[in-house]
């Protein structure tokens, strides 16, 4: 790049669709070895929260890694108010396995709301050694993004909207079921709002297809020690951060993982009411 930038300078933030951030920003150290299905923790500002993001996009050429981002509580509405030049405090990463990338055949792709940032760059390595279905969905087509880029990657495209703004109406599961009834598919990998990912195991244990979902659990240290991000998985304790994020999304214990996201949200609303005086949207 003709302009030096300084670590973790931010290079482009802009709105993708309704309440969700891209951001890129100058980070060789984690590039050099981001790899899809890894994540990042970000802390925006010194004694700021950590926010886990899994990694949209990278460049290693330029150094460049790319984050998208729901607006959902405080932190990630103080990330989305930055500007070009800013410098974020500290990104940590890349953290977490990688997914596994290589030939299984049919690849089906299921990417539910913000979901369908990581999915992209897990599609676009699976691709060069697959066939790849994808289905993409959001609320509405005020949700979805990046559809041309998830068709560059796809042999074929699915959009969905659960209002039926754009492609069909209804959830991401109605293709889902389709095309497993009536295709070959040999491996489904979903992201997107947990409970996206438990119907879709619903579907997939069902045909005894294999199913990799990657877990959006609370994560404090990223290291595997303080236990916060721990799920159950084939009925052993294990740790989204260190040996995650992605599992067996036919042997993961969902309801465990939604009780405790929703024991941390009752938690730090209880402390932001109390510290602020206000509500988190998150
Ligand atoms: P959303 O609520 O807009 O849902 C997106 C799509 O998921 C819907 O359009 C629908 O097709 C599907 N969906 C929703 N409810 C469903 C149901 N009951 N059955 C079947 N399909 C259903 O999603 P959002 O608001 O963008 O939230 C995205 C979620 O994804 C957040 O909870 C976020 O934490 C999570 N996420 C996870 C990761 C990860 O790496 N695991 C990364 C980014 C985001």
């Amino acid at each position: 790049m003709s302009k030096s930038f300084k670590q973790n300078e931010v290079i482009q933030v802009h709105e993708l669709a309704k309440s969700i951030t891209m951001m890129e920003v100058y980070a060789p150290n984690v590039v050099e070895f981001a790899k899809p299905g890894q994540f990042v923790i970000v802390i925006n500002e010194a004694k700021g929260e950590r926010i886990p993001l899994t990694i949209a996009d990278f460049s290693k050429e330029n150094g460049i890694l790319t984050l998208v981002f729901q607006q959902v509580g405080k932190s990630t509405m103080a990330l989305a108010k930055r500007k070009v030049g800013d410098v974020i405090e500290h990104i940590n990463g890349p953290l977490g396995h990688a997914s596994l990338i290589q030939p299984f055949g049919n690849v089906l792709m299921v990417a539910g709301g913000v979901g369908i940032a990581p999915v992209f760059p897990i599609t676009r390595a699976l691709k060069e050694q697959n066939h790849i279905i994808s289905i993409v969905g959001a609320k509405s087509k005020d949700g979805l993004f990046w559809v041309d880029k998830m068709k560059k990657v796809s042999d074929e495209l699915i959009i969905t909207t659960d209002d039926g703004s754009l492609g069909r109406a209804g959830f991401v599961t109605e293709p889902l079921k389709e095309i497993l009834s009536n295709q070959k598919i040999d491996r489904v990998i979903a992201i997107g709002p947990l409970i996206m990912m438990k119907n879709v195991s619903k579907i997939t244990k069902e045909k005894n297809i294999p199913l990799i979902v990657s877990l959006n659990s609370l994560m404090v240290c990223g290291m595997g020690m303080c236990g916060a991000c721990r799920c159950t998985v084939n009925e052993k304790s294990k740790f989204t951060c260190f040996e995650g994020p992605e599992f067996d999304g036919n042997e993961v214990n969902f309801n465990e993982v939604n009780q405790r996201l929703q024991m941390y949200r009752k938690e730090e609303k209880i402390a932001l009411d109390y510290y602020l005086g206000g509500s988190n949207g998150r």
